[in-house]
C-alpha cells in the first residue's frame, strides 16, 4: 500500500493520500486548497491516477480542495449524504466502501462534531476526521454540532473498534500525527468520562473562538471550495 499523511501548516489539518500500487488508483482525504499542486505533484511523481478525493465534513478551517481536484484531473468528489454541498459528485453512506483498486474504506457515519461528519476505516486504521483527535475530540458548538451524538459515534462505533487500530484524524495542533484507539481510551482526557451526561456537560462547558476562516470556509465548502456563479 501507499500511504502519505501530509499537514498544511495554516490549518493544522492532515491529508492522506492513499493507494494500492504504484501505476493505481489513488484517494485523497480531506485535501485543502492552497496545496493542490503539491498533490498534484506528488501523485504524478508517485505514479498514481487520483479518482476520488474526499471530505470527512464541511470543514470550517480551511477551503477544500476537492472541486480544483476535479477540475485538474477529473476525479470524483465525496461527501456524506448528510453534506449539503451540490457540487458532490458522489455521496456516502454508513456501511458504504470507498473504493480504490483493491483498497476499501468502510464509511462510518460518525455525526457529532458536525451533522455531516463521517469516519472512514481500512484495515489496521481508521480516519477520524475532528470526531477523535490525538488527545481530544472536536468541537461540538457549531455547525449543528450535537455533544450527545458525538459520545455515541466515540463510544458506540469508534472506541469499538479494536485497539490496535491506528488512529489518524483531520487536525493535530500539538505536534502528533497518529495514536491508536487503546492509547486514546487510556489517555484521552475528554474520554475519562462517567457517562453521555457527563460528556455533554464537558463539551458544553468549553468557551472556543470561531475559527477565523469560518464565515469563509462553510459557505466556500458547499460549493467545494470553487468560486460562485456570477
Ligand atoms: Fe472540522
Amino acid at each position: 500500500m501507499i500511504f502519505r499523511q501530509l499537514f498544511d501548516r495554516k490549518s493544522s489539518t492532515f491529508t492522506y493520500l492513499l493507494a494500492e500500487r504504484s501505476g493505481g488508483e489513488a484517494l485523497l482525504i480531506d485535501p485543502v486548497q492552497e496545496n493542490t499542486e503539491q498533490y498534484v505533484r506528488l501523485i504524478e511523481q508517485l505514479d498514481l491516477k487520483l479518482v476520488l478525493a474526499v471530505d470527512s465534513h464541511i470543514h470550517a478551517d480551511h477551503v477544500t480542495a476537492l472541486g480544483a481536484l476535479r477540475e485538474r484531473t477529473d476525479c470524483a468528489s465525496a461527501m456524506g449524504a448528510m453534506t449539503k454541498a451540490e457540487c458532490v459528485s458522489v455521496w456516502f453512506n454508513e456501511g458504504d466502501k470507498l473504493c480504490v483498486d483493491k483498497l476499501q474504506l468502510d464509511v462510518l457515519y460518525t455525526p457529532g462534531h458536525t451533522s455531516d461528519s463521517y469516519s472512514f476505516r481500512l484495515a489496521d486504521r481508521v480516519f477520524t476526521g475532528d470526531t477523535l483527535l490525538i488527545r481530544g475530540t472536536g468541537r461540538t458548538d457549531f455547525q449543528n454540532g450535537d455533544a450527545a451524538a458525538q459520545y455515541d459515534s466515540l463510544f458506540g462505533k469508534l472506541l469499538k473498534l479494536p485497539d490496535a487500530t491506528l488512529v489518524y484524524p483531520a487536525h493535530d495542533y500539538n505536534g502528533m500525527s497518529v495514536s491508536t484507539i487503546g492509547e486514546e481510551k487510556r489517555h484521552n482526557p475528554r474520554l475519562q468520562i462517567a457517562d453521555k451526561q457527563a460528556y455533554i456537560e464537558l463539551m458544553n462547558g468549553l468557551v472556543l473562538e470561531d475559527p477565523q476562516l469560518m464565515d469563509v470556509a462553510v459557505p466556500g465548502n458547499r460549493r467545494c471550495g470553487l468560486k460562485a456563479a456570477a
